[in-house]
């Protein structure tokens, strides 16, 4: 029996972990390589965007979600009534996001309002992926640590360290999912061009003497940067625009928090205590490719940037779900190495213009009075239906369409979940999606579109839908193709799904 690995994944972050569950549900064999003993317990991601969130759903963890959310609406809850501030769930704006912290972005203006960020924090999804990894007998394995690798022509000879020696794999392709430092895009030589570092921020959750003095919760921009107190006792994130720190793997300090608090909000205010504290820069970089033969790269090892809006983790999210079928299908033997191609040209732009939003948001929140002029302008734009509605979707990802060549404006966007009709019932879309296979979503009545995708791929669940169009969904979500026909499909079932299909097939 050949035992080879598929694929050995480097970092159980959780890109990593959703990479793995991809393959896995997809039928290739993964080894997941992490360096820490443990899931990190820094406090990172606090909220994240839709897309991300409908990676998670579509695979199960759809009541994690909703519990995780759940224990955030407790604890803000508890929050404001100790405050005596507003209950932000009637606000409504906080959970539609902010642009360079103006919470100003509308529910009523965009087009897809339910499809929205969730505020679950990073940890609670660190848990959820662990645990459906563990469901699907994905080994992590941890305190291993990735120290060099060598690409042969059909494999990757894996080297790693760990507490019991030195340790070796030898797999198919190996996937860099390891964090904004990563050592196997340094080591595969893939360049990271993008701007350097220029000002500081810092999370932190401190005991502070008098909070009530950076009331009212959310964000604030003043002559010495930007600070926001809130939603939960403590939390303090600041923007110090003075520069980068001069050591910046140094300890914070409950004395770096506390002057950099005192001159940012210019309150009166003491840190009696720090429980956490992280700093951070706004390094804007992203890798030329996301691939280098058989070495890829996904999430913050292909790009980094500042975390306004709180957009880091779900592109990631998305890295994997478009990455994990299409490397599975290559190394199935189902379809050319040139889909992995069309892994870089779909995201790499997606991450360009995330880089690029948060630049902007940025350069608008600095504390020089030309920054503050053009603030209040796009503040007033956002006013405006169409402004609004196209900042949400830059902040949310939805506007996100991949050109798959097609007129229509459907093909090559994710489709957001819906209900099927199935029987006499109602189903979710994503439910149906669970184990990773496409979709057909079949309107034309006679079952034709059926008939040809049952003959070209087994990879594909076809569901007769009342309402048109009918619409093939990639297992990532992307609608590969629309019609009320089967114009075009053949082509689609071919480029994504079977390459080997003959013209035979070809539908009159
Ligand atoms: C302060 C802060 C706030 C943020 N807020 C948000 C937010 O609200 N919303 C949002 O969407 N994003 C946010 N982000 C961004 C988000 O945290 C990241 O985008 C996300 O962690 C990326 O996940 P990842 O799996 O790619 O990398 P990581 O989470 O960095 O995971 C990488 C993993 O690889 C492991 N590793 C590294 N090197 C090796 C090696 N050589 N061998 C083995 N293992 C290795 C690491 O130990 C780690 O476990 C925030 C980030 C920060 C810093």
């Amino acid at each position: 029996m050949n035992n080879r690995i598929d694929v050995v994944v480097v970092g159980a972050g959780p890109v990593g972990l959703l990479t793995a569950i991809e393959l896995t549900l997809a039928g290739v064999r993964v080894l997941v390589l992490e360096r820490l003993a443990a899931a990190s317990m820094a406090s990172k991601a606090m909220g994240i965007g839709p897309l991300g969130c409908e990676a998670l759903q579509r695979r199960g963890m759809a009541a994690s979600i909703a519990a995780a959310e759940a224990r955030t609406f407790a604890a803000i809850k508890q929050f404001t009534q100790q405050t005596g501030g507003p209950d932000l769930r009637g606000r409504g704006s906080k959970f539609t996001g902010h642009f360079a912290g103006l919470s100003l972005i509308r529910k009523d203006a965009q087009n897809e309002p339910e499809r929205r960020a969730r505020p679950v924090d990073q940890q609670a999804v660190e848990a959820m992926l662990a645990d459906r990894a563990l469901s699907l007998g994905i080994e992590v394995r941890r305190e291993c640590d990735v120290t060099n690798f060598v690409q042969q022509e059909d494999a990757v000879d894996v080297e790693w360290v760990s507490p019991a020696g030195a340790g070796h794999s030898r797999c198919s392709y190996l996937i860099g999912c390891d964090g904004g430092h990563s050592s196997v895009r340094k080591m595969a030589g893939f360049e990271f061009p993008g701007t350097a570092p220029t000002m500081t921020m810092y999370q932190a959750v401190a005991d502070i003497d008098h909070p009530e003095r950076l009331l009212p919760s959310g964000w604030h921009r003043t002559s010495g940067g930007v600070f926001s107190y809130g939603p939960f006792p403590g939390r303090l994130v600041m923007l110090d625009f003075s520069g980068p720190a001069e050591d910046r793997q140094a300890t914070v300090t409950g004395e770096e928090i506390e002057a950099v608090l005192r001159r940012v909000s210019g309150a009166d205010v003491r840190v009696k205590a720090l429980e956490s504290g992280s700093r951070w820069t706004d390094n804007t970089r992203l890798a030329d490719s996301y691939r280098r033969g058989r070495v890829l790269l996904a999430g913050d090892a292909a790009h980094v940037h500042t975390p306004f809006g709180g957009q880091g983790l779900g592109l990631g999210l998305v890295d994997a779900a478009n990455l994990g079928w299409k490397l599975a299908a290559v190394i199935r033997g189902e379809m050319p190495d040139s889909l992995l191609d069309t892994y870089t040209t779909e995201r790499r732009p997606i991450a360009e213009a995330v880089l690029a939003n948060t630049l902007a948001q940025m350069a608008i929140m600095r504390p020089d009075p030309q920054a503050g002029a053009i603030r209040d302008i796009v503040a007033k734009l956002m006013q405006f239906d169409d402004v609004n509605r196209f900042i949400g979707e830059i902040m949310s990802g939805l506007s996100i369409r991949y050109d798959l060549g097609s007129k229509r404006d459907d093909v090559g966007r994710l489709i957001g979940d819906r209900p099927v009709r199935r029987g006499d019932a109602n189903v979710s879309l994503y439910d149906l999606m669970q184990d990773g296979m496409g979709v057909l979503l079949d309107a034309s009545g006679d079952g034709k579109a059926s008939g040809l995708v049952a003959a070209s791929t087994q990879r594909i669940r076809c569901i007769a839908v009342e309402e048109g169009p009918s619409m093939l969904i990639r297992p990532d979500a992307c609608i590969a193709w629309a019609g009320e026909e089967t114009d075009g499909l053949y082509e689609a079932l071919r480029r994504w799904f079977n390459p080997a299909l003959d013209d035979g097939s070809r539908p009159e």
